[in-house]
This record gives C-alpha cells, sequence and structure tokens, in this order.
C-alpha cells in the first residue's frame, strides 16, 4: 500500500509516492500556476497525482499554503500567493478526481506535522517556512493549534513594523514581507545588482560584502524579534526552521542570537510532502 503527498507552495508544487515504510518512491516537482487562477491549480496538481499515484495507492495527502479547513479539506483563506484559490473545495475535487480518500491540511502544519517524527513525546513545537511566504504552525501541549477560522499561531502574519510594508493578507508590516525568502530578495535586488535567489546574498554576506552584511544584519535583527515572541507567547522546547531558505543554516545559526531552542527541518524543503500524508 502506498501514499501519495502534495505540497502546494506560492512557487513550486512538490510531491512524492511513499511506500509503507515512509520511503520514497518516487518524487514530482513542478512550478506553480500561482498566478492563473483555480482551474489550472487543480490541473496542475491532477496531473503531479496522475505521475505518482500507483494501483495500490491508498490515500493522497494534500499540503497547501492558506487557511484550510482539515475537516472539510477546503482552502477557507489564501492570499493572492495563490490566486483563486480562497473556497478551493481541494478534497472534494480530489476526490472526485481520483476516487481516494484526501486528507488536507495548512502547509505549515504538514511541515510540522512531518519533522515532529523527528521529535517524539515532543509537546511544544514550533515550525516556521521561510519560503515565498513565511509559514507558521505551532503545537502546544500535543495539540496543534487552529484557531477558529483556522488562521490560528500564522506567525508569517504578526506585525513586526507598525505601519510597515502592505502584505497581501490586508495588514501592514506583518513578518512575512521581511522574513520570508521572496521578501529577502526584493530587498537584496533594490541594493545589489544581478542577485536571483537568496543563497547569492548569503554568498556574498559570507564574502564579507557590505551590502549584503547589511541586508542580513536588518534580516537578523527581525528574525530575533520574531523568535522572541514565539518564545514569549508559547514557550516552545524547540522552534523549527524550514523551507528552501533555511537549508543555509550557518547563516541562521549566525544570526540569531539565541540559538539553543533552534533546529533545522531534517527532511529540508521535503518537510510538507512528508507531513501531508501523516495521520
Ligand atoms: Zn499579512
Amino acid at each position: 500500500m502506498t501514499k501519495v503527498g502534495i505540497d502546494i507552495g506560492g512557487t513550486t508544487i512538490k510531491g512524492a509516492c511513499f511506500d509503507e515504510k515512509n520511503q520514497i518512491l518516487k518524487e514530482y516537482t513542478v512550478a506553480t500556476p500561482a498566478r492563473a487562477g483555480r482551474s489550472v491549480m487543480f490541473g496542475t496538481i491532477s496531473y503531479a497525482v496522475e505521475y505518482l499515484l500507483r494501483e495500490d495507492t491508498a490515500l493522497l495527502g494534500v499540503s497547501s499554503a492558506g487557511n484550510i479547513d482539515p475537516f472539510r479539506g477546503v482552502c477557507v483563506y489564501a492570499t493572492d500567493n495563490l490566486l483563486g484559490w480562497t473556497g478551493a473545495d481541494i478534497k472534494g475535487e480530489l476526490e472526485r478526481r481520483f476516487h481516494l480518500p484526501v486528507q488536507v491540511e495548512n502547509d505549515a502544519i504538514c511541515a510540522l506535522k512531518g519533522e515532529l517524527t523527528f521529535y517524539p513525546g515532543a509537546k511544544d513545537v514550533t515550525m516556521l517556512t521561510f519560503g515565498t511566504g513565511l509559514g507558521g504552525a505551532s503545537l502546544v501541549n500535543g495539540e496543534i493549534v487552529r484557531g477558529r477560522k483556522f488562521d490560528g499561531a500564522r506567525w508569517g502574519h504578526v506585525v513586526l513594523v507598525p505601519g510597515g510594508l502592505k502584505c497581501n493578507c490586508g495588514k501592514r508590516g506583518c513578518a512575512e514581507n521581511y522574513l520570508s525568502a521572496t521578501a529577502l530578495l526584493k530587498f537584496a535586488q533594490k541594493k545589489i545588482l544581478g542577485v536571483s535567489e537568496c543563497k547569492q546574498i548569503f554568498d556574498r554576506f559570507e564574502a564579507g560584502e557590505r551590502e549584503a552584511k547589511d541586508i542580513l544584519t536588518r534580516f537578523g535583527e527581525q528574525l530575533n524579534v520574531l523568535l522572541g515572541n514565539v518564545r514569549t507567547v508559547l514557550g516552545p522546547e524547540v522552534i523549527i526552521l524550514g523551507g528552501g531558505m533555511a537549508a543555509s543554516k550557518e547563516i541562521f545559526l549566525r544570526l540569531i542570537e539565541d540559538t539553543r531552542d533552534i533546529r533545522f527541518a531534517k527532511y529540508g524543503p521535503l518537510s510538507g510532502v512528508y507531513g501531508a500524508i501523516a495521520e
């Protein structure tokens, strides 16, 4: 019996087919048609599922950005990082297409669930994922925080800068606008020519370039504020950093003031895919 996990992010859709021992048999990655609307999204997701599906597949798990009602499998709200995704009946649509049980969960919660396999018995853990957006999820006293409208523990939308940059959630100054990979790249592109990915900013920082140092010092200050808020509100045992950008561990460890409770996603950018099929 196999399971298929799909992780819908703002930039890529990643998927994998897993065997009974949670080993990956097959993987698939495709660019997210984030601006193309709901029906193109479902088409792209379906193509990925078809590629990964086997005759013995018994579960399709979907990890999606946005506020997800996991009981109905519906995206209650998504920012325009995924245009037209608000209201999408993910479970209903994919069950109709594939005649398989489908479970749907928020992507940061999936990443957290995936990583929790490395912390058996842990009851208070927060996950932050640095990608197109800044994903946040928290386990408190053994329970995942969801909030009344499935909008709880969305650390990316905690305000870091009052009256700051407009966020596509409608507020201003949310952490996502300063700490996501997209935000960091945007800041860097204003100051440094020819930068197209975060890794280049990190390389320049390590080479001691001043502009890169300024940008990442500011990034570090804001990250420390957010981590401090998480610690004050929830007092977690560990805070796990994930998403593509967190692969640059050494940089994060240099920027973070107190690293005692900081861990990095062991599944790397695949945490959400693993978590999508978790019970
Ligand atoms: Zn926001």
